[in-house]
């Protein structure tokens, strides 16, 4: 089975994660700019992160088969310094033109602050300039609160809904994304925010469509194996085969596909690797024999 991993910051895991991905079937990725662990203090950090997500980063990924895409934005934590967020802001929309930007992302609330309200709204904006769709991340303290939050302020900005994707869900969430017309994602974590015996729950209780599951795995304690690990459990739950197919790969890919850069046939199939390839006169090995696929 195709796997389709959303939401997943690889620029913070190893090599052994790509093959594990790749072997457990995870064919395509959305990479979503977030911040790093510890705040920025130049706006050229985030250039230079930006332009390792769409060079670095996707060369890596396609040295072990897999496709990687990425979303470009402020995250909400950074949108709390003015000066930093202000200059980020101006640099956005040179990224958002590139190709490999399926959407404006991660944006939304952390401490919910006016400031953060500032940066979402200025984001949309320019989602609709670059006729993108949205990615947003919701809060892990208040969550409801948070959540309820970026669904008024989508609607009060006439922000169309179906190019919404509202992530990290919960129980107490899910019901009211899915009533205001949004799409639904949830990152399937060891400990927090949502298990694979969670989902399957929220699966059998409100359906498939606008359902979506990513491993959102960073520098923190998580699993990028998350998405094919959930896929297994719904199957073991008894969860028909196309509802399966439609949250693990359908969806992602419909939604980021209003980004008019990624279509079905860009990912039907697995990428071919060719290990001989360099980046930049870089190479993912040490010493090993390049693997190359026909
Ligand atoms: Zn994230």
């Amino acid at each position: 089975m195709k796997i389709f991993d959303p939401h997943v910051h690889m620029t913070s895991r190893t090599t052994d994660d790509y093959e594990a991905m790749a072997a457990a079937g995870v064919v395509a990725i959305v990479e979503p700019a977030f911040w790093l662990g510890q705040p920025r203090t130049s706006a050229a950090s985030f250039i230079d992160y930006f332009n390792s997500l769409l060079g670095w980063e996707r060369f890596r990924a396609s040295q072990f088969g897999i496709r990687h895409f990425c979303t470009m934005g402020l995250n909400p934590k950074e949108a709390n310094n003015p000066k930093l967020a202000e200059e980020v802001l101006g640099i956005l929309p040179r990224f958002l033109r590139k190709d490999g930007v399926v959407a404006v992302g991660e944006i939304g609330f952390d401490d919910q602050t006016d400031a953060e309200m500032r940066c979402f709204v200025a984001q949309l904006e320019l989602a609709r300039e670059h006729e993108l769709p949205v990615l947003i991340h919701t809060p892990h303290r208040d969550k409801k609160r948070g959540t309820q939050l970026t669904l008024e302020a989508l609607k009060q900005h006439g922000f169309p809904m179906e190019r919404a994707l509202v992530d990290h869900n919960t129980e107490e969430t899910l019901e009211a994304v899915l009533a205001a017309g949004a799409w639904a994602g949830h990152s399937i974590y060891p400990e927090t925010k949502m298990d694979e015996q969670r989902m399957v729950a929220l699966v059998q209780r409100f359906g498939a469509e606008r359902i979506i599951v990513n491993s959102a795995a960073d520098w923190g304690v998580s699993d990028p194996l998350k998405v094919p690990k959930t896929a297994a459990a719904m199957a073991a739950a008894g969860i028909d085969e196309d509802s399966i197919v439609q949250i693990c790969w359908n969806n992602p890919v419909q939604f980021f596909a209003q980004s008019g850069r990624l279509e079905l046939q860009m990912v039907e199939t697995r990428a071919s690797v060719d290990q001989r390839v360099l980046f930049e006169g870089n190479s993912v090995l040490r010493g090993q024999t390049p693997r190359v696929e026909d």
